[in-house]
């Protein structure tokens, strides 16, 4: 298969894993790597950047018997970039998709450290690599280029409108707008908007990056032991393609349908009790995290099963992306995982959650 949607399964949900690169600060601290992603196989540098075909990851749990071994989609090692899962895990197919009316969705999961915001944003410093860019760049570049080609085949315009906003401790904030806090409303008709987020519309992927680079600045962050600029918010960068004759209702009030693409850098998986600096306000922000990652796997479940009834009001992060997940909508979950033994125990319980969203 060359993408993750070649694959043979009749779900709309796929679900791959990526582990990211021993650090320097693991080695220094003695860490193993704990994880292996199989097979590696002679010559498949080669076919590597053409196909999916590791879908399996091991963890040692230590230098004993005591080891697991997962099996999904797609299994990234710490040798594969954002580039290479771009095309795998078929943004491509996704966004073509997105023009055509749909929606797509793709989600970073993971313990903090673990590359969610690489993986998103793109290795900072690395201007040339083919990590300096992540799913946000490589996705909007996409975007413009096939938007042309939608356009000649349908005889129609298209316009490209962004949002960008984070979920903390349960509100909706702008990210393209100080922060501002926002009200999640639904209609007779059950479709979920944001009132009053900040709606921009964009003629290229420039445009996008400078607004992503300004709006990132101001996520929030708070220092813990795991991490001195761990994320515990979930950051949502929606963009949206509506025919232009709908732009003006589309940027008044969300309305005027069209396809959309939503971007989510999860917030730290990691159990609250894992920050050592844990006071009242970091355990509430570390419950409330935990409260949606769980109603989002029961979500994204209910979906794929079918069900008519998905428990999408359990938490503020599944009830704003409601509509994303209704319809002929694909979702993509990358669970993001760190190598350094010390974090087995966090790899073990992302990976659990990854293989039990399916
Ligand atoms: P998260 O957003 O999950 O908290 P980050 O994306 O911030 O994690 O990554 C944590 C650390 O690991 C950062 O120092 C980052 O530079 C490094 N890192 C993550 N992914 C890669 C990668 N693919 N290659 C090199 N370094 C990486
Ligand atoms: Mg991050």
């Amino acid at each position: 298969p060359r993408t993750v949607w070649d694959l043979p399964t009749r779900s709309k949900i796929r679900v791959c894993v990526r582990k990211r690169p021993m650090l320097s600060r693991e080695r220094e601290r003695r860490e193993f790597d704990s994880l292996t992603v199989h097979p590696p196989g002679p010559g498949s540098e080669l076919a590597h950047s053409t196909t999916v075909h590791e879908n399996k990851l091991r963890v040692d749990t230590s230098k004993s018997l005591d080891n697991h071994e997962f099996q999904f989609d797609a299994c990234f090692s710490e040798r594969d970039t954002n580039t290479h899962i771009f095309g795998a895990v078929g943004m491509p197919q996704m966004i073509d998709h997105v023009l055509a009316g749909h929606s797509a969705t793709v989600f970073c999961f993971g313990q903090t450290g673990s590359g969610k915001t690489v993986t998103m944003m793109g290795l900072s410093g690395q201007h040339d690599g083919a990590d300096g860019t992540g799913l946000y760049g490589l996705a909007t570049r996409a975007l413009f280029e096939r938007k042309a080609a939608a356009q000649a085949a349908g005889g129609y315009r298209l316009a490209v409108l962004i949002s960008f906003y984070e979920i903390y401790r349960g509100c909706v904030r702008d990210l393209l707008n100080r922060r501002q806090r926002l009200n999640v409303r639904d209609d007779a008709k059950g479709r979920t908007w944001i009132a009053g987020l900040t709606i921009t519309r964009v003629d290229d992927a420039t445009a996008v990056e400078t607004l992503i680079q300004a709006a990132h600045a101001a996520r929030a962050t708070s220092a813990t032991a795991a991490n001195a600029t761990s994320s515990r918010s979930h950051a949502v960068l929606q963009v949206r393609a509506c025919l232009d004759a709908d732009a003006e209702r589309a940027l008044a009030n969300g309305g005027g349908g069209g396809g959309k693409l939503c971007l989510v850098d999860l917030a730290g998986s990691e159990r609250a009790s894992d920050a050592a600096s844990a006071d009242q306000s970091t355990r509430i922000e570390g419950a409330e995290i935990n409260k949606s990652l769980l109603c989002l796997k029961e979500c994204i479940r209910a979906l794929d099963a079918g069900q008519r009834h998905t428990p999408f009001r359990g938490s503020k992060l599944t009830h704003v992306l409601r509509n994303s997940f209704m319809g002929d909508a694909r979702t993509v979950m990358i669970a993001n995982v760190a190598p350094g033994s010390a974090s087995v125990e966090n790899t073990l319980n992302s990976l659990r959650y990854a293989a039990r969203v399916k």
